[in-house]
């Protein structure tokens, strides 16, 4: 029997209503996350990409309960934790964590990292003293920094060993799932594979599963099991990685993937080339939402709108055509 998943997201939306007053748009409703589905086993790490207002740290932040869903179940070990109020919501905050892309900006300046990673063990009264001194240097250690940094602040610490901090205070409550909001995003190349290659190191250590979400498709190549591609709330196309890399089927997975540089200048392709920006999610074209740019598009693409479904095994697209 197949393993039950750690994580499944059912339906899941997550509108915003402008506020009133006299700005453009007061009112509206932005359709940031609109339904959308997805699993996540143990020791798996699924890719989550898309452009920018596609809708992908909204899905993260709502699947981490920082923002309340509008609609859809967040199931968790087979409990929806969508509508747990704070006290209920409690243990899966220990179970669930966040690495963001500022590590920076996460950590508290005035805090030794010492004091930083360790925060979440006193909260949660699993360790105090001289044992979460203790904890805390092995965490240290787990993600290549020296016991002797605990007590160095954020600022004394580059980029990527922020980052390293990040990790460390993200696995200190031993979480079974982390949703990584494009970490490595704002560090130079090098760094960026040394960071991805120690997440991988700790989850072939520890099982933890990762939600990784970014723009950057050879970052998510790297890391992904495989990988979901949001479009204007949406996901058109998820798919065991090597699938969505070497045969991808949506057109819009399709345009994004050409539009990444091809190192080898002996290679040609032929490009799709996107037309148009990205519509925006306060009035969503009708039908398939890609229709305004999709290079293939039909008449009914206007008026009904594909449902995602598996057109070869393990891979899901929603596009009338494929
Ligand atoms: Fe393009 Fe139509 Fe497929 Fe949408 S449904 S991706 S518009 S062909």
């Amino acid at each position: 029997m197949p393993e039950a998943p750690l994580l499944e997201v059912d339906g899941l939306v997550k509108h915003f209503r402008l506020g009133g007053g006299l700005f453009a748009g007061a009112g509206a409703t932005v359709h940031a996350v609109d339904g959308i589905s997805f699993t996540l086993r143990q020791g798996e790490t699924l890719g989550l990409v898309g452009e920018s207002g596609c809708g992908k740290s909204t899905a993260g932040k709502t699947v981490l309960r920082l923002l309340a869903p509008t609609a859809g179940a967040i199931r968790v070990d087979g409990a929806d934790i969508a509508a747990l109020g704070r006290a209920a919501m409690r243990p899966y905050r220990q179970r669930m964590q966040v690495i963001f892309q500022d590590p920076y900006a996460s950590l508290n300046p005035r805090m030794t990292a010492g004091t930083i990673v360790g925060e979440p063990l006193e909260n949660y009264g699993i360790a105090r003293g001289a044992a979460k001194r203790e904890r805390v240097a092995r965490l240290f250690d787990r993600v290549g920094l020296r016991a002797e940094q605990m007590a160095k602040y954020p600022h004394e610490f580059s980029g990527g060993q922020r980052q390293r901090l990040g990790i460390a205070r993200a696995l200190a409550l031993d979480p079974r799932l982390i949703v990584a909001d494009e970490c490595v995003s704002a560090l130079d190349v090098s760094v960026q594979a040394q960071i991805l290659n120690l997440m991988i190191d700790l989850q072939e250590e520890t099982g933890v599963a990762f939600l990784f979400i970014a723009h950057d498709l050879a970052v998510v190549e790297h890391i992904s099991h495989r990988v979901a591609v949001m479009y204007l709330g949406k996901i058109v196309e998820l798919a065991d990685k090597r699938a969505l890399f070497h045969r991808p089927l949506h057109p819009y997975t399709e345009a994004l993937l050409q539009a990444v540089p091809e190192p080898d200048p002996q290679v040609k392709r032929t490009r799709v080339v996107l037309k148009g920006d990205v519509p925006s999610p306060l009035d969503p074209p009708s039908g398939c939402r890609f229709h305004t740019r999709c290079p293939i598009a039909e008449a009914r693409c206007r008026e009904i709108e594909p449902m995602i479904r598996e057109v070869a095994p393990g891979q899901m697209v929603a596009c009338h055509l494929r």
